[in-house]
């Protein structure tokens, strides 16, 4: 077994101090490694083995920071539930440094749960164990879909209890992101009207995550029209998983467009469009439907932070602001019209595509369809052989849904060569599992109760592969009983 070499290249770090503060992490008890992501340890360049040792341990614990970090709390504001907080920051995570991966992208290194910050606010700076293993979990299972994610390198236990409502064990999350910038960084600075700061951020993000467009004229511009683009692609590809994220605050929506902060987040079992997980979401802000006009209304507050960059004429920065934040519903019925397509494995244009996935999903809401095996039976339902049932089944009758199914199969037949065609490309649309609350659950009691990590490997390996076929009632693929449902999730801070 070698050393364990991370070969930082910090680039964070050199911006100007009062971007963050230097802090090391404050050491744990009992570092207990549960878990190493392997092939993401790879594309780091670090050695799985190495990592899992108990130096490794010691390491993705902050007891030990390795040679080149350079450790840090970022700074950072944020609207929460729409409501302005001017200074949030890393106030239980601390980012160890920068590392270029074998794709040659920069990748942070972050823990989170590693103790105090200046930017604690009252909050211990720690993290139990059950959600450090929901973001292990869902994080993981949104990369295996090639949705953009931040994404867990690895989870210790710590040996100390974390107090709650309850007494929990405490753990940490190695959580890697192509940067943690968010809306909320800019924020940040525009309150305090920090001119320079607001320029060098808007440099440092175009650099990191848009490099093509270095040298535009307008960097400013170009910048919110990108984060549009990528958090309008992103959040599509969520609804077309049934994915509720639950907390979509500033300061948890990133520039670089991966998903981050999986809190409250669930996938939705039986269909409806208004669904809320999150125990303090009770205005239902952050439902399902709502998840565009939010985003939209985040990115207007990243517009509004960058108007003064934009032009220096205020009247012609927010006429500039306005127009690009006008076409966003444009862009985002094309990007979910785009992912409707493929799941009903239709190649016709975006518009035409969404209306008959949203006249599927009134159905579904109307039926009690279950999300995911919904779109999954459409392959049998393509052949029109006997497996049509199962799809039939999640409407109750199939006179229910056999006009809408009439008429996506003429148009599925119009556009595709064959039908086994269009049954092979649904099959690698639609996964046949995805990461439902109530197995999330199930593997987070196990291990918080009797420190029962068995089942969360499990979960694991199953999860691994969504678009694989599974038996009928396989209790993976198979939706919650009613007694097994659970309809709310709490962010566990
Ligand atoms: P989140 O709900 O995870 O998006 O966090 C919102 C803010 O609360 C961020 O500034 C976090 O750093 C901070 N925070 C959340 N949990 C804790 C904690 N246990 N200790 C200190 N700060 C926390
Ligand atoms: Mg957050």
């Amino acid at each position: 077994m070698g050393k364990l070499q991370f070969e930082f290249d910090n680039s964070y770090a050199k911006l100007p101090e009062r971007f963050y503060t230097r802090i090391i992490p404050t050491k744990v008890k009992k570092p207990g490694l549960v878990i190493i992501n392997e092939p993401l340890a790879n594309s780091l360049a670090l050695n799985p083995d190495t990592l899992g040792s108990e130096m490794g341990a010691e390491i993705l614990a902050g007891n030990h920071v390795p040679d080149g970090a350079e450790p840090l709390a970022m700074a950072y504001a944020g609207h929460q539930f729409g409501g302005f907080v001017p200074q949030l920051g890393d106030g239980r995570a601390i980012l160890l440094g920068e590392i270029i991966d074998c794709y040659g992208a920069r990748q942070d290194i972050h823990l989170k749960g590693a103790g105090r910050t200046p930017y604690s606010r009252g909050g211990d700076g720690r993290a139990p164990l059950g959600p450090v293993l929901r973001e292990y979990i869902v994080s993981s299972f949104m990369d295996l879909l090639s949705i953009p994610t931040t994404r867990s390198l690895a989870v210790v236990t710590t040996g100390e209890e974390v107090f709650r409502e309850n007494v929990l064990p405490g753990a940490i999350l190695t959580r890697v992101a192509e940067s943690h910038l968010r809306i909320g960084t800019f924020e940040y600075f525009a309150v305090r009207r920090d001119l320079e700061a607001l320029k060098i951020l808007t440099m440092f993000a175009i650099e990191r995550h848009f490099p093509g467009t270095v040298g535009d004229s307008n960097p400013a511009k170009t910048l919110l029209e990108c984060v549009l683009k990528r958090q309008s692609a992103l959040v599509a590809k969520w609804m077309s998983v049934g994915f509720v994220h639950g907390v979509m605050n500033t300061d948890n929506t990133t520039i670089s467009g991966e998903t981050i902060d999986y809190g409250p987040c669930a996938f939705i079992d039986t269909y409806q469009s208004d669904k809320v997980f999150s125990s303090i979401d009770h205005a239902g802000r952050y439902a399902f439907k709502n998840q565009p006009d939010v985003l939209q209304w985040n990115l207007t507050q990243l517009a509004q932070c960058l108007l003064p960059l934009i032009d220096e004429r205020t009247d012609s920065a927010v006429s500039i602001a306005r127009e690009i934040i006008s076409r966003f519903p444009e862009i985002f019925a094309e990007d979910l019209g785009r992912e409707f397509a493929k799941k009903l494995g239709l190649s016709c244009d975006p518009a035409a595509a969404l209306r008959i996935a949203l006249e599927l999903l009134k159905l579904m809401s109307d039926h009690s369809a279950d999300f995911t095996l919904t779109f999954r039976y459409l392959a049998d339902a393509v052949l029109g052989d006997e497996t049509t049932g199962l799809f039939e089944q999640q409407f109750g009758q199939p006179a229910a849904v056999s006009e809408w199914l009439t008429k996506w199969l003429s148009l599925v037949t119009l556009e595709n060569d064959s039908l086994v065609t269009a049954k092979k490309k649904l099959l690698a649309a639609n996964p046949a599992i995805v990461a439902r609350n109530h197995l999330v659950e199930e593997v987070i009691r196990a291990a918080e109760e009797n420190g029962d990590f068995s089942r969360f490997h499990h979960l694991m390996a199953e999860l691994a592969e969504p678009f694989t076929e599974r038996p009928d009632q396989s209790k993976y693929a198979r939706p919650p009983s009613p007694a097994e449902e659970v309809t709310m999730t709490f962010c566990g801070t």
